[in-house]
């Protein structure tokens, strides 16, 4: 893809799920990489396992690697990972804002503290990565694109997941008022909307055969993505190929948008 040879990407949650496929995606194109990661056993953390496997494929593609721990809800962490990349990288062109939890509660029972710790990760997490890459980019006068790991859920409700649902709706707000702050310093920032996707984070369903076709029958296309198809659509916004889109989220849902209910029609006959 073009423009991304020996350019510098931060991903967050870079070790696990779509973050993974993110980071060795971006290698494949010449990319060097900031792999992030959790570190601590909290829900949601990846294993040592999978930042170890996402290190080996990443080096197997000859970038440069660097791997920064570092929890995105606190803010002296964010602010020593964004250095840490930089100095090591040798600067940063690219932001994957992708780490994500979510807590499953009928909102009538959730507590504040649970809401908090979601808004924190996706949301307030996105912004302090966001706030820290684009001082960089103005600081060095250089280019920059930030790309939010949002969800289709930043558009459709999401009922018993409401911290997550609200701080995927915030993320959508942050990539549009973002991208036209910036719009005029040489800043991109674009989302994408990934739909239901075999990663860790559904590991409620992927591997139950009965539920995992409950899932997929709601979609259009009939089947979960993959974290490789999210991947391809995030380097596509980092690229020049995308060089004048700006403030767009792109759903990568296999049709989930849509309004699948709405495929055999039954408002108006
Ligand atoms: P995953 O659980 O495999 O990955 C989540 C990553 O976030 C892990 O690497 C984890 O370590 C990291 N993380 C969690 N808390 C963190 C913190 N405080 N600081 C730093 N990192 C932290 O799940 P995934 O599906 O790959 O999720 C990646 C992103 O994609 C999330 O933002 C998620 O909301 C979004 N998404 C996923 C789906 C899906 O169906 N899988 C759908 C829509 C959106």
């Amino acid at each position: 893809m073009r423009g991304l040879q020996g350019k510098n990407v931060l991903v967050t949650g870079g070790s696990s799920g779509i973050g993974q496929a993110i980071a060795v995606r971006f290698a494949e194109y010449g990319a060097n990489v900031a792999i992030n990661y959790l570190g601590h056993a909290q829900e949601g953390a990846e294993t040592e396992e999978q930042v170890q496997a996402c290190v080996r494929r990443v080096r197997q593609e000859g970038v440069r690697d660097v791997l920064v721990q570092g929890d995105v809800s606190k803010e002296d962490d964010v602010v020593r990972m964004v250095d840490q990349a930089v100095s090591e990288l040798g600067g940063l062109d690219v932001l994957v804002n992708n780490a994500g939890i979510q807590i499953s509660r009928p909102s009538h029972e959730l507590s504040t503290k649970d809401f908090d710790k979601v808004l924190g990760v996706n949301l307030r997490g996105a912004f302090t990565c966001a706030r820290e890459a684009i001082g960089w980019f103005l600081q060095g006068e250089k280019p920059g694109v930030i790309i939010n790991v949002s969800s289709v859920h930043q558009r459709i409700p999401k009922p018993n997941f409401l911290g997550y649902s609200v701080s995927k709706g915030g993320m959508q707000n942050l990539t549009t008022t973002l991208a036209l702050e910036y719009a005029g310093r040489g800043i991109r920032v674009n989302g994408i909307g990934p739909g239901a996707t075999i990663t860790p984070i559904n590991r409620a369903w992927i591997d139950d055969p009965q539920k995992k076709a409950q899932v997929e029958e709601h979609i259009p296309m009939a089947r979960a993505g993959t974290a490789d198809e999210m991947a391809g659509v995030t380097c596509f916004l980092a690229s020049d190929d995308a060089a004048y889109i700006t403030g767009q989220t792109l759903y990568v849902d296999g049709g989930l948008t849509l309004y699948p209910s709405f495929r055999d029609p039954w408002s108006s006959e």
